[in-house]
């Protein structure tokens, strides 16, 4: 079974993070497992993390590569991977900016939220497409969990890290 699938859990997680953020972005993992490359991922969590931009935290989120490093360390061996990033756009749509793809790195899944005072959009998720440079769009399919009982996690030595491993402007 090929799709996205993000967990209810994961959602409420977002939102909730989203929410409590505002009027600043909110942003961190995705967390779960893939099946046949990419070809199927269940996000089964998602883990906050503190923005970490210098200025205008309404309108950047910045997650610095030694974060990434050590969620990604903590997760070896768990058959988990993290999958990609999220964050939110407090009075925004939830759809990327043309910052976030122009930061955005192929292979992830990046699920940006919209989020207005104490209240949450349902999420998007979208993914780089290499040849054009465009976030398009992953429709989430529902739950978790559904074809995903099992699998491999692609080889972390596949993963190029930069300073930067996600950085976005609203
Ligand atoms: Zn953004």
């Amino acid at each position: 079974m090929r799709g996205r699938f993000l967990s209810p859990g994961a959602r409420d997680s977002i939102a909730a993070h989203g929410r409590r953020a505002y009027p600043e972005e909110a942003c961190g993992f995705l967390v779960g497992k893939e099946v046949g490359g990419i070809d199927t991922r269940g996000i089964d969590r998602a883990i906050a993390t503190e923005n970490a931009a210098g200025v205008d935290r309404r309108r950047r989120f910045v997650i610095p590569a030694e974060e990434l490093r050590t969620a990604e360390a903590r997760l070896v061996g768990t058959g988990e991977t993290v999958l990609g990033f999220y964050h939110s756009h407090p009075d925004g749509p939830g759809r990327p900016s043309a910052l976030d793809e122009a930061a955005a790195w192929p292979g992830y899944t990046y699920v940006v939220i919209g989020v207005r005072a104490g209240r949450a959009d349902e999420p998007g998720a979208f993914e780089l497409d290499a040849i054009t440079g465009r976030l398009d769009p992953a429709p989430l399919d529902g739950p978790a969990g559904i074809g995903v009982a099992s699998g491999t996690s692609a080889p972390h030595s596949e993963r190029v890290y930069g300073p930067r491993p996600n950085e976005g402007t609203a």
